[in-house]
């Protein structure tokens, strides 16, 4: 028996030469049972004591946009772990954060000592918190899991307590001008095999959220100025219109979501709300911007529209107290933003005590290893509620061998140990991302008529 066989037939149940775990505990076979250390444990398996050699971040941009991967390398040949550190509009600063600050930190350290690392990386820099620190934790602390999935010869989901489900199912994202052409992209969708449906509609003179090719090119205005026009007003009063025509057209089976990305002052996201809940959509996606969340308690008083927030946010501050007074019904969080899969497993577990289901973001500026994290997660998560879900186009799936699979409107992965996602770093060097402009310089520039900035 090879060592990845041994390794296999543990997991599964059984130990070295076939033994059951117990007999096999008692022979002294698993240190661990014995109170040793994954250090031990190594030993135990005659396996050298892992080590990080290395630390690199790779930018790239095979979809044009922003990402940023970390590649952690350890001592033991060929063994390293991917993660997604992606803060698309920051690219550089997080690159910065990781090749300058956490790979000194780290250089040496046992790779396997995953909660020790993010809790240690997370006060590392005495200052805490934010998008910049929080990708640059994620990029390690995934890198870390895949390898931990490598050495043990599993799948990240096996490792989480194993499959809650077969397939991940995803809502995918439609937008159009007119509520026709809403209405074509919705069946469109439909004809894909997608049964949970994003719908966005352009508001009349107004650039909208969500909506492509809404945004007008100013080609003599200089980047930095070009600016964005947009009124809460007559997007509100379209909204529950694109609802009423779609269930009169399309009927009740589709589940219809939307975003309101957080453009509205508050109390026009409670009406919204409010409005839209006789259509029955299966969830409202941000109604208040991170600043306002203490209108939350307000909103569950009015209505019984389904809830979903949170991709802005960095620190458990913003959110537990929205969980546990059962305030939203998804959380959506960007997993790297609030540093990678060990924080957000604890998320998600104490988001299942409250009956909050898991909605992880998932949009280009997730790089396919993050969606792969995702997709990990969510087999695994018994809370889970829906993914949104990317069609990786054929440049990500060449740099990113082994992308989750997107088929009839549902995720799947690979049983390959670890996430299961390679990167081909001559490949990703073909795309490199653009510095010039740094970032998309739409979400401050967005404003209202008179010149006052929108919260994006
Ligand atoms: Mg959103």
């Amino acid at each position: 028996m090879n060592r990845r066989q041994w390794l296999h037939y543990s997991a599964a149940g059984m130990g070295a030469a076939g033994l059951p775990l117990m007999a096999a505990a008692e022979q002294g076979l698993f240190p661990q049972a014995q109170g040793a250390g994954p250090q031990a444990v190594a030993q135990g398996r005659k396996l050298p004591p892992l080590r990080i050699t290395d630390v690199k971040t790779i930018l790239t941009a095979p979809a044009g946009i922003r990402l940023v991967v970390v590649k952690v390398t350890t001592n033991e040949a060929g063994l390293y772990g991917l993660g997604c550190a992606t803060f698309t509009q920051r690219a550089r600063v997080v690159e910065t954060a990781i090749d300058k600050y956490l790979k000194p930190f780290l250089i040496g350290k046992d790779p396997l000592q995953i909660e020790d690392v993010y809790q240690s990386g997370f006060v590392s820099s005495y200052w805490r918190n934010g998008p910049v620190l929080g990708n640059a934790l994620s990029g390690v602390d995934m890198a870390l899991w895949d390898i931990l999935g490598k050495r043990a010869g599993l799948p990240l989901y096996q490792l989480f307590g194993g499959k809650c489900r077969e397939f991940v199912d995803t809502y995918t994202h439609t937008s159009g001008q007119t509520l026709r052409d809403v209405e074509n992209a919705v069946r469109a969708a439909q004809q894909r095999g997608f049964r949970y449906i994003r719908v966005q509609i352009a508001v009349p003179g107004y650039s909208t959220y969500g909506v492509g090719g809404a945004m007008q090119p100013q080609e003599d205005v200089p980047v930095n100025r070009r600016v964005v026009t947009w009124e809460p007003g007559p997007y509100a009063r379209l909204l529950p219109k694109l609802f009423d025509h779609l269930r009169k057209q399309i009927g009740d089976e589709v589940e219809l979501l939307h975003d309101i990305h957080e453009r509205v002052p508050p109390i026009l996201g409670m009406q919204m709300c409010r409005d839209l809940e006789q259509y029955r959509p299966f969830f409202i996606e941000d109604p208040f911007s991170p600043e306002d969340v203490g209108y939350f308690e307000k909103l569950r008083a009015l209505t019984s529209t389904p809830l979903a927030m949170g991709e802005l946010f960095n620190n458990p501050n913003e959110y537990l107290s929205l969980i546990s007074n059962r305030l939203i019904d998804f959380i959506r969080i960007h997993i790297s933003q609030i540093g990678g899969l060990t924080m957000a497993r604890k998320v998600g577990q104490l988001c299942e005590f409250f009956a909050v289901r898991t909605a992880w973001h998932g949009p280009g500026d997730v790089s396919p290893v993050g969606h792969a994290a995702n997709v990990h997660l969510d087999l695994a998560t018994p809370n889970f509620g829906i993914q949104e879900g990317r069609q990786f186009n054929q440049a990500e799936q060449d740099v990113f061998p082994g992308c989750p699979t997107l088929r009839n409107g549902a995720y799947t992965v690979t049983d390959r140990p670890g996430l299961g996602i390679d990167l081909n770093e001559d490949l990703a060097r073909k795309f490199p991302i653009t510095d010039d402009p740094p970032f998309d310089m739409r979400w401050g520039n967005t404003r209202r008529r008179d010149g006052t900035v929108v919260k994006p």
